[in-house]
């Protein structure tokens, strides 16, 4: 965690009164160098694990929130002389949350000079989020909300991608995403989500899946709501998204909030051990050569899955089964979920500069 601070503490790098403490380190900061220290702490993720070439095309995905316009601006800051960037936009149809939040991305990705298509769950699949969640509510054993929805948005994140000809899809998975995610894993032993982690997503490369890339996945998610702060990075930050109070990753993003402000330096060494851990158990060539040859296309969409039909085309024909068996099931009104939703721990996503 860092402070907000701080009258006498002065910057590492030069006599400038720090704003900021990152107890990791510690490294006290100014204004100048955090920006400097968190742009190129983006461009060493990118060297390090070997996030980019040049002359790809990126397609970066933007949700307006805080991590994914940080990227946008970044990759466009820094890559934009050798690379083709565009941004993918995907509006779930969250009646009152998903607008605001896709405005500000429209806005961000014009203002940048950056093509964007915006693609809906309504046109996709025929149902927006506020159709499907309260089915899920009413017969939970259909699937968790917040599982539903991420699988319907990585289907179309690939599909697009592969439309658009984008060598590399972009998201703005954060330190803190990534190690709740470790977490969870552990927590469920889901021992085959847990080999997809990485800044790189997936265990193999096949031409059905375009690569997932995460810059900031060492970057923690309070230093880039502070770099939103001085860098004066408009971005969506009002609530979190109505249906995510099943999420039980809101529960294990306080416990390691909790570990952080107590232990700081906990997250990335959380991170750092799966990092150790994963040489050790990643399936070798030949196992992956097996996964691969049990791949598939999805008679419906043509996604590729191990099954005649993909995960996402599943869950759409049990969402159109339960609507056609329940017609008259009516769920709790999104008011009640969003007084609900108040509880939540979501991610602090205000700063004071
Ligand atoms: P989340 O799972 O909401 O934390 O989002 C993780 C990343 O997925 C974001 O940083 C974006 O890059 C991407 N993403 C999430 N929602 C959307 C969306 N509606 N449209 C485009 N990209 C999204
Ligand atoms: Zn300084
Ligand atoms: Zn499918």
């Amino acid at each position: 965690m860092f402070h907000y601070l701080n009258l006498f503490m002065k910057c590492d790098k030069c006599s400038q009164k720090a704003v900021i403490t990152l107890e990791y380190g510690p490294h006290f900061l100014c204004k100048k160098h955090f920006v400097a220290f968190f742009e190129s702490r983006f461009k060493k993720t990118i060297r390090k694990y070997s996030l980019l070439r040049a002359k790809e095309k990126l397609l970066v995905a933007v949700s307006g929130g805080k991590d994914s316009l940080v990227t946008l601006n970044l990759i466009k800051k820094f890559y934009d002389k050798n690379n083709i960037i565009e941004a993918l936009i995907i509006d779930e149809g969250v009646e009152g949350y998903r607008n605001k939040a896709i405005n500000i991305a429209k806005q961000t990705c014009k203002k940048l000079d950056i093509p964007f298509e915006v693609v809906s769950f309504k046109k996709e699949f025929g149902c927006t989020n506020d159709e499907i969640m309260p089915l899920l509510k009413n017969n939970p054993k259909l699937g968790g909300t917040c599982a539903f929805c991420g699988t319907m948005r990585r289907n179309i994140m690939n599909r697009y991608a592969k439309k658009n000809k984008a060598d590399k899809l972009i998201t703005g998975h954060n330190l803190d995403d990534e190690v709740q995610s470790f977490v969870m894993n552990v927590f469920n032993n889901d021992f085959d989500k847990l080999l997809r982690m990485g800044a790189t997503s997936g265990i193999i490369e096949h031409e059905g899946f375009v690569k997932r890339i995460k810059p900031l996945y060492e970057t923690p998610e309070k230093e880039i709501i502070a770099y939103c702060a001085y860098k004066n990075i408009k971005h969506y930050s009002q609530e979190c998204c109505p249906y995510s109070w099943t999420a039980k990753r809101n529960e294990y993003r306080e416990m390691l909030n909790k570990f952080e402000n107590r232990f700081p330096g906990t997250m990335f060494s959380i991170l750092r051990f799966y990092q150790n851990l994963k040489p050790f158990v990643v399936p070798n060539e030949k196992e992956k050569n097996k996964l691969k040859n049990k791949l598939k296309v999805c008679v419906n969409c043509g996604e590729p899955t191990e099954k005649e039909i993909c995960k996402v085309c599943e869950m759409i024909q049990k969402i159109k089964n339960e609507k056609n068996t329940s017609p008259n099931k009516k769920s709790k009104s999104n008011r009640s979920q969003k007084k609900k939703n108040k509880k939540l721990t979501c991610a602090v996503t205000k700063y004071q500069k």
